[in-house]
Formats: C-alpha cells, sequence, structure tokens
C-alpha cells in the first residue's frame, strides 16, 4: 500500500465498489482520479468524493485521463476491456485491476471466498456466525453489502475476511488467491447473462486459479459441473455431499435418497452431518434436523459453511451452538411470527418458479401461498406439480396474479383467491395476508414466496417482505 503514496490512481466507473476503492486509495495516499461516462446528475455519489478532495469526472472519458505515471487503473468489471481508457492503460504498460483483486492487493487477513448460483448470502452470512462463535474474527463483505475493499483497509492479519462473490466479480480478477475457495453450485438458470456455459463455468473456476497446495477448495460433490470443474484445482480438496459417503470431506450420514423431498426423508432416520478428514478420523457435528434453517438446499448450505469454517481452524464442537441458533437471511424464507396456530414466513428474494418451489418444498406443513408479481411473459405451468402436491391454497396479486390463480385452478386447488390490484401496493399486500391468514387452519402454514420480481408494486423484493412481515405483526 505505500508505495501508492502521491501516485496517480484513476478508478473507471463509479457504483458502489468505485466509491468504495477511490476511498481506500485516497486513504492510502494516492490521487485519485474518478472518472465515469455517465453524466454527473446520474453520479449521485461523485458530490461525496469531491468532498474529500477526489477529482471526480463524469460524463466522458478524457483523453489523457491515462498518463504515463498514472500507477494503477481500477476499472468496474462491467466496463469491457475495449474501453478507451482501459486501452489506453494497456498501451502504455498501466496495470489494469478490479475492485476485488485490488482488495486482494491490500487484505493483511486471508480471504474465505464464496461463489455459486445459489444460496451465496445465506452460506456467506452463516459463515460469518460460525467464525465469530468460534472467536476467529470474521469480517462479512463482498457482493453481500460491504465492499471488499473497505474490509480489507480495516482487517488486521489474525482475522477473515469472509467474501461473497459473483461470476461477475471474478471474471476481471488475476492474482486473487483466497485460502478458503467455496463454490456452492452452478445452475444453468444463470446462463443467459453470461453468453455461454463456458463462461459462465469459467468465471467461477476463476476462484480456484491461484490456490496451491496450501490452500483449501471446499467444492459440491453432488453438483456435477461444480464436480467437472476438480480437475482444475491445485488446491487441497474439501468436498460436500448430501447424498454420497466420501472419503475426506463433509458429508451426510446416512446419505439423503436422491429424489425424495425433505418431508419423506425427515421420515426415515436421523442424518448426521459427519466430517472425514485425511487421516480417517471422523466427527459427527450434529444431526440435520437440528440445523437452524430448514430445507434441503439449506443443509447443502450448511455442509459447504461447516466445511469452510473447519479449514479456516475453527474446531467441530464450537461450531454446533451456531448452526442451530441460525435463522437465516431476512427475506429468504424468513420465519416471521406465529400466529393462532399458523405460522408466516417471508420468502420475498424468491423472484422466481425455482426458487419458490426450493422453498415450498423446504417446509413440512400444509402452506397457504402467498405470490404474484412482475409479468415477465411466463405462464408458470411448471409451478402445477408443486402446487397440486404441496398447496392448501393460494392468494394471488400483481400482474401474475390471473396466471397464478389459473394455475391453481389446473391443480385442482379449493381455495385460491386473487388479490384485485390498487394503487395502494401495500393495502393489496395487507389484504393478502388477511386472506391468506383465513384460508390457513391451526399447524399450516402461510408463505410469502411470490415465483415474480417486485417491480410491478415495490421498490425492491426487500420492500415487499418489509410490508409482509408488518402485515402478519398486525394480525
Ligand atoms: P444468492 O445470494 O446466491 O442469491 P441466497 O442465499 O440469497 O442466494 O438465497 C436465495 C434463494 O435461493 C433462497 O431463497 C432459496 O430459495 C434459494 N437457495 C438458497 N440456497 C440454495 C442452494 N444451495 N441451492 C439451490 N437454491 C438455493
Amino acid at each position: 500500500p505505500a508505495s501508492y503514496l502521491n501516485r496517480r490512481v484513476v478508478v473507471l466507473g463509479l457504483a458502489r465498489s468505485g466509491v468504495s476503492v477511490a476511498k481506500v486509495f485516497h486513504q492510502l495516499g494516492a490521487e485519485v482520479v474518478v472518472n465515469d461516462k455517465k453524466e454527473r446528475e446520474l453520479c449521485p455519489e461523485a458530490d461525496e468524493l469531491t468532498a474529500l478532495g477526489i477529482s471526480v469526472l463524469c460524463g466522458y472519458h478524457p483523453d489523457d485521463l491515462i498518463t504515463a505515471d498514472t500507477a494503477l487503473l481500477i476499472k468496474n468489471p462491467g466496463i469491457p476491456y475495449s474501453a478507451p481508457p482501459v486501452q489506453q492503460a494497456e498501451q502504455l504498460g498501466v496495470e489494469v485491476i478490479t475492485e476485488v483483486e485490488a482488495a486482494y492487493w491490500l487484505s493483511p487477513a486471508p480471504i474465505i471466498g464464496i461463489t455459486g448460483s445459489n444460496g451465496k448470502t445465506t452460506t456467506t452470512t452463516w459463515i460469518g456466525e460460525l467464525l465469530s462463535a468460534a472467536g476467529l474474527k470474521p469480517i462479512v463483505a463482498g457482493n453481500i453489502g460491504r465492499p471488499l475493499c473497505e474490509a480489507a483497509l480495516e482487517a488486521t492479519a489474525d482475522q477473515w475476511i469472509v467474501a461473497e462473490l459473483s461470476s461477475f466479480q471474478l471474471k476481471g480478477t488475476k492474482a486473487f488467491r483466497p485460502r478458503v475457495a467455496l463454490l456452492l453450485n452452478i445452475a444453468e438458470t444463470h446462463l443467459d447473462y453470461h453468453g455461454g456455459m463456458e463462461d459462465y463455468i469459467g468465471s467461477k473456476a476463476k476462484l480456484f486459479d491461484n490456490q496451491t497446495a496450501e490452500d483449501i477448495a471446499v467444492v459440491n460433490w453432488d453438483d456435477p459441473v461444480c464436480r467437472s470443474i476438480s480437475d482444475r484445482i491445485h488446491a487441497r480438496l474439501l468436498p460436500f455431499s448430501l447424498y454420497e459417503r466420501l472419503g475426506t470431506g463433509v458429508f451426510v450420514e446416512p446419505p439423503f435418497i436422491a429424489g425424495l423431498d425433505q418431508a419423506d426423508a425427515a421420515a426415515e432416520t436421523r442424518r448426521q452431518i459427519i466430517y472425514r478428514q485425511a487421516n480417517g478420523v471422523q466427527t459427527t457435528i450434529l444431526p440435520v434436523d437440528e440445523l437452524g434453517i430448514p430445507g434441503r438446499h439449506n443443509a447443502a448450505n450448511a455442509l459447504a459453511a461447516i466445511a469452510a469454517c473447519l479449514a479456516a481452524g475453527a474446531a467441530p464442537e464450537q461450531l454446533i451452538e451456531p448452526l442451530q441458533q441460525f435463522r437465516g437471511v431476512e427475506h429468504r424464507l424468513e420465519f416471521v411470527r406465529e400466529v393462532n396456530g399458523v405460522k408466516y414466513y417471508n420468502d420475498s428474494k424468491a423472484t422466481n418458479p425455482v426458487a419458490t418451489t426450493m422453498s415450498v418444498r423446504s417446509l413440512a406443513a400444509p402452506i397457504v401461498l402467498i405470490a404474484g408479481g412482475l409479468d415477465r411473459g411466463s405462464d408458470y405451468m411448471e409451478l402445477l406439480p408443486l402446487f397440486r402436491e404441496r398447496l392448501k391454497g393460494l392468494v394471488a396479486l400483481g400482474e401474475t396474479r390471473e396466471k397464478l390463480a389459473h394455475v391453481a385452478e389446473l391443480a385442482g386447488l379449493a381455495k385460491a383467491e386473487i388479490v384485485e390490484p390498487d394503487e395502494d401496493a401495500e393495502s393489496v399486500l395487507q389484504q393478502a395476508v388477511r386472506q391468506a391468514a383465513a384460508l390457513a387452519d391451526p399447524g399450516d402454514i402461510v408463505l410469502l414466496s411470490p415465483a415474480c420480481a417486485s417491480w410491478d408494486m415495490f421498490a425492491s423484493y426487500e420492500q415487499r417482505g418489509r410490508i409482509f412481515k408488518d402485515s402478519a405483526h398486525t394480525l
């Protein structure tokens, strides 16, 4: 870091990570220049940086942005390498990096890097809590909210940075080398954003590229795509599985039977989470049904989190209590309250049918589902078996209300209702909660898991989730 004192450092692209990286290098004594192609009115973050004495140039890329004495160009991962300032930097031999790479350079603390298509935020948050309980002083950052650079500047060598990483962020890394790298899963649903499987898998696999035999790679052994890239891994492999007895790794014993869902599986013998080391020593950690959050996908997230924490030096017995106590992340199958024997769950983050299916299948009791939202043109027929097998009732709202009610009708649901739209979106959701409460009997669950994005009625899924929770609390 000292080498940036009074050196010119250019940050390309504002946004949250750009602001953070600019501040960090300013703090290190660099002469920071921030540039964004957007007009100044569209860069609300600019004022904050200007107030600190950082120069911010908006609306164009100046020709002389990258000078021969520029020490570093830090670009937003979304800016292509073909952008003129990046080309200029490459011609002049100026190093080009991204915020995640900068954080790696700066951090005195080792990094646990978490990526995957689904479950990143849940697993990252859980690892943070597990490591805290084990006294390992984690700093949780990255895609989850707090910029990684900020965490890197604050961290000391005896801490761990727990970093949630999107494939987007990983694409721009060079030397980035997490001490513990964790790959949760690779789902095909994300492929359209990346122009092909190769590219998407490639950016996820980048997490492992710079690791050596001193590092650890935690990999989902149940996911064939994750498994297929294990030959690219140089680190010590710590696989995890719900379905196999692994030689070394964290797994469930006896294994789950593929194809059965949670409710059926629970009827079988109590399954234990086991950690088996390379020397054959085997430790039983806890029964799966004692985990703080339900669902087979969360059991997989737990195995991943356990493996990462063991790799970071936590002892198995330190993990038991925080595994039991974890209540999940807000808006992800979040338990809200119980009233008149009915449990209310907020799963507002479920913005597509796959996520809703996962959540509904995680809950054993009869469910009254509140769903609907932005219409992206799907007919939601994929929800038909789920509605038929698992729902007691449906309350539909938002743009997709008629479509979902139609699926419910085909599924033969006796209790399906629609809440008509109103300018006051809050009152529509409140009404939906009251109708769902009326359809539910003691022992049932009322679940908000919309299968749709929120923007037809709300500013965000967070806002939708908070209104749901408030409504449930006023019942
Ligand atoms: P991400 O940060 O990757 O978007 P989250 O932890 O926020 O993931 O979870 C979002 C949703 O994804 C959850 O509500 C759940 O429906 C689903 N999910 C969580 N973990 C998994 C998993 N391991 N496999 C498949 N789906 C998952």
